[in-house]
């Protein structure tokens, strides 16, 4: 475990993030822990002056931090990772407590995003020469958009929030940043220690309901959201960004499939299927939701996958002990507990779960279904929770169209002993990002985002850093 430093000592107070200023708010919103459903913290809300304050601040500090070369802020966002690591301890335990992850997960979020805020601060933008003859010099580059609103959701608040904000200040943008009322207080944290590196401006750390992101999405002084969360609010996100033609990036939701082929050994791929569903209680937009399975293998997947259930065991994220933590807030939990009744009723055949525990917290077990229709609840909605349908097909040309009839299009995989035949399967899936023998690998170099109604723009990659960038062009007669 990484040493805490003594130079800042992180307390569980809470406060904004604007101007360089912590700041303290009459209004407070109520933290509460999924795993014992107690509150366990106040958070400051912030309101309209507060966020008009951010905007003019983060306004004020751009001509600077945009004059800046990319080394130079770098050289910042490297710091930022070191600050990181040296305070994960303190992070981890509090993003396990408001998120309710496995501590050791929380562990790997706060290292991933401190690792890939260094790989994005390493991409090199170069200025692109598109004409140079005897006539003309045409050149292309990139130029900041300005202020960034980043909003994120409740499930990986740590690493969904570090993306957008690493992508933004190192094309030389300023941010505003508003976690999930669900999940503000690790963001918070991070704000408090991101205080001690940058200008006072470049970063403002807000906290509020869904009222302060709608506020942000119309706000003229913005120019650009970065957005993580449902397609629902997606969608009013781009239409309230619309009325000032601010640039979007949609970071929206999921039902990935997993296509399994015939030649697999289920055995020694369960395992890896069952993290790839299940992992965060199967709250990640791109956790593997629908399971195909050729009839060849389909039993013995099926009891291979039942058993990895079994041995899952939930509770309590800060127990080490514990594989799954419960659902993060009572509204998902609501949403899936719906999910698991239309199930039942409908008559699909349960391999694992399916009881609630009765026990505090939103815990419900990993779940997984099968003999379910097609047209059910759970096969067409984004479940984003551990309960998982396993799906039959006998040709896999049947097996790609089924997994490409939705409306989403974030991610997906195919699992085969033949990789060359794998290969050509995942090309022709719909969606942001296709595996081969592997589901839920991303990185700072490679482009993430989805297909068809799960988002609109590409986060991570020179792509995704561009999106925080207006091309200009430069055409000079000779
Ligand atoms: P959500 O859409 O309910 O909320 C996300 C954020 O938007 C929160 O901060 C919320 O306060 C804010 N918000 C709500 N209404 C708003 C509005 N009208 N205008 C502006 N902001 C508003 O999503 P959630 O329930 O927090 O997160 C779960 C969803 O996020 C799932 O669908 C999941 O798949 C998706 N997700 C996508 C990715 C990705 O990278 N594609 C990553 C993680 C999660």
């Amino acid at each position: 475990m990484a040493k805490q430093t003594d130079a800042i000592e992180l307390q569980k107070n809470f406060a904004l993030l604007i101007d360089g200023k912590l700041v303290e708010t009459e209004n407070f919103l109520r933290v509460i822990n999924p795993a014992t459903e107690k509150v366990f913290a106040h958070c400051p809300v912030a309101d309209q002056t507060h966020l008009n304050t951010s905007v003019s601040a983060a306004r004020r500090a751009l001509d600077a931090w945009s004059s800046k070369s990319y080394e130079e802020r770098a050289g910042y966002i490297q710091q930022l990772a070191i600050l990181l690591r040296e305070h994960k301890d303190f992070l981890a335990s509090l993003l396990t407590q408001e998120q309710g992850k496995p501590l050791s997960q929380s562990v790997a979020e706060i290292d991933r995003g401190a690792s890939q805020s260094e790989g994005i601060a390493g991409i090199e933008i170069p200025i692109e020469a598109l004409v140079d003859d005897e006539e003309r010099y045409i050149e292309l580059q990139y130029r900041p958009l300005g202020v960034v609103g980043i909003i994120t959701p409740w499930n990986a608040p740590v690493n969904l929030a570090l993306g957008p904000l690493v992508s933004a200040l190192y094309t030389g943008n300023t941010i505003i940043l508003k976690p999930s009322p669900y999940t503000p207080l690790t963001t918070l944290k991070m704000g408090e220690l991101m205080r001690e590196i940058f200008p006072a401006g470049v970063i403002n750390f807000l906290a509020g309901g869904d009222e302060l992101g709608h506020e942000m999405t119309k706000h003229p002084e913005i120019n650009k959201i970065s957005f993580t969360g449902s397609v629902e609010t997606g969608k009013k996100v781009m239409a309230s960004a619309a009325g000032t033609l601010k640039r979007v990036t949609l970071e929206l939701g999921g039902n990935d499939p997993a296509i399994i082929l015939e030649d697999v050994d289920p055995e020694a791929i369960a395992k890896k299927i069952f993290f790839a569903a299940f992992v965060n209680s199967g709250q990640v937009c791109m956790a593997v939701k629908r399971i195909y399975a050729h009839e060849e293998i389909y039993e013995e997947l099926c009891s291979a996958l039942a058993k990895e259930a079994k041995n899952a065991k939930y509770g309590n994220g800060l127990d080490p002990e514990n594989h799954l933590g419960p659902i993060q807030n009572k509204m998902q939990f609501n949403k899936v507990v719906g999910i698991l009744e239309d199930t039942k009723k409908i008559g699909a055949r349960f391999l694992s779960g399916g009881t609630l525990p009765d026990m505090p917290g939103y815990f419900f077990p990993p779940t997984l279904v099968t003999d379910i229709d097609e047209d059910s609840r759970l096969v067409r909605e984004e479940q984003f929770g551990p309960i998982v349908p396993i799906l039959k097909y006998k040709d896999v040309e049947d097996a790609i169209r089924r997994a490409n009839d939705t409306p989403y299009g974030l991610s997906g995989s195919v699992w085969s002993n033949d990789r060359e035949r794998a290969t050509k399967i995942a090309k022709r899936l719909r969606v942001g990002t296709a595996w081969v023998n592997q589901h839920r690998a991303t990185s700072a170099y490679v482009p993430f985002g989805g297909a068809k109604e799960s988002g609109i723009g590409r986060q991570y990659s020179i792509l995704g850093l561009k999106g925080y960038m207006e091309p200009e062009v430069l055409s000079v007669v000779k």
